[in-house]
């Protein structure tokens, strides 16, 4: 058995977990059903925990699997917050606002995208505007899903991305590739196509939870960048304003700042920072990506193809879903127990800081 038995096998398992977790800690609890089914056919929710007084004015906001199978983390974090922490943790009022499975559809299915085949971090745009435009992923989409994973058409697509990667660089590369795109649907971090169930209802709990409270920390837990088991807390504030203060003042040097370019990660539109921040124009909001690595993004790559492959050109609940899917569950899910001891260490401290960068005098 695992020393970190708060770590799922699956999604249901996971939420399992977490229900129960939360029933002991005396958590208030809320949850919203999509329509899309897990590949048993079973019902699927986000579950949401709230913990502390009602009325609390500060809440720290905890987020698991935004990019569905990078759930496993963040949710056996949560789970053993509420295990272990719970109540006893927080301040004066202080609440903790426990977010699992935000994108239930994609933990359960193993996948990074939502039911509508969307990255859910690519997604927080403004619908009603022209969508931003990635040239190079138009010159790439065809080569990152070939029809085939095997043979003269994937040959061929894989010596046309080497092609294109020399051609533009690894920087250039690795933009077009993932900066997100609104042209193809079935294609790699496509954000596009209007507001995913999961942007929804993220909307839907910020109106029920958080739409009056004064001072509100956001970690949003991730997993596939950067070295393995090192949890980067990776912020998209303007440089000199307050969010950018905030972060500081919350996670010290840790923190880096895409806009400081501290970071690889871009502060790209549609990003979950950019969601929370907007739709909460009055609250003091300091928000953070908690990002785990796991293992090289070459081999993420290489389980985003087959995964894309299955649902363009696959059969999904056939036979040849097995390895594409243990592939995507191992790249976004290490499930060793260094791994995970990695995961809580970082996670308790990441959740610590924010209360206490929450009740900190000004
Ligand atoms: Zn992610």
């Amino acid at each position: 058995m695992s020393a970190y038995p708060t770590f799922a096998a699956d999604y249901s398992e996971a939420r399992e977990k977490f229900l129960a977790a939360a029933r002991i800690a005396g958590a208030t609890m809320s949850r919203y059903d999509t329509a899309a089914r897990g590949p048993g056919g079973e019902a699927l929710s986000t579950d949401v925990a709230w913990l502390g007084p009602d009325d609390a004015s500060k809440v720290v906001v905890a987020v698991s699997s935004t990019h569905g199978v990078e759930g496993f983390c963040g949710s056996g974090f949560q789970v053993d917050w509420l295990a272990r922490k719970g109540v006893a943790a927080l301040r004066r009022d202080t609440a903790a606002l426990f977010i699992h499975a935000i994108n239930p559809y994609g933990f359960a299915w193993l996948r990074r995208v939502t039911e509508e085949g969307n990255d859910l971090n690519r997604n927080y745009v403004d619908h009603g505007k022209p969508y931003p435009d990635n040239p190079g992923y138009l010159e790439i989409a065809d080569a990152l899903v070939p029809s085939a994973l095997s043979g003269p058409a994937f040959e061929a697509a894989e010596a046309r991305l080497r092609a294109y990667r020399t051609q533009v660089g690894d920087v250039d590369f690795n933009r077009a590739m993932s900066g997100g795109q609104y042209t193809h649907a079935d294609g790699f971090f496509f954000g596009g196509g209007g507001p995913s169930w999961s942007n929804r209802t993220t909307h839907a709990i910020i109106e029920r939870h958080l739409a009056r409270r004064s001072d509100i920390a956001v970690i949003d837990f991730h997993t596939g960048l950067g070295p393995f088991g090192y949890g980067e807390l990776i912020t998209h504030y303007d440089p000199d304003t307050g969010g950018s203060q905030r972060v500081r003042a919350f996670w010290g040097e840790s923190v880096t700042e895409s806009k400081r370019g501290q970071t690889s990660s871009q502060a790209r539109d549609g990003l979950g920072h950019y969601g929370y921040n907007r739709a909460l124009p009055n609250a003091r909001v300091t928000m953070a990506t908690l990002e785990f690595g796991t293992y090289d993004r070459e081999s993420g790559r290489r389980a985003f193809r087959g995964d894309h492959w299955l649902h363009k050109y696959g059969d999904p609940l056939g036979a040849e879903a097995k390895p594409i899917r243990a592939a995507m569950r191992k790249q976004f899910y290490p499930d060793t127990d260094e791994w995970k001891e990695m995961i809580l260490f970082r996670g308790h401290q990441t959740v610590r800081q924010a209360i206490e960068g929450l009740n900190a005098k000004a």
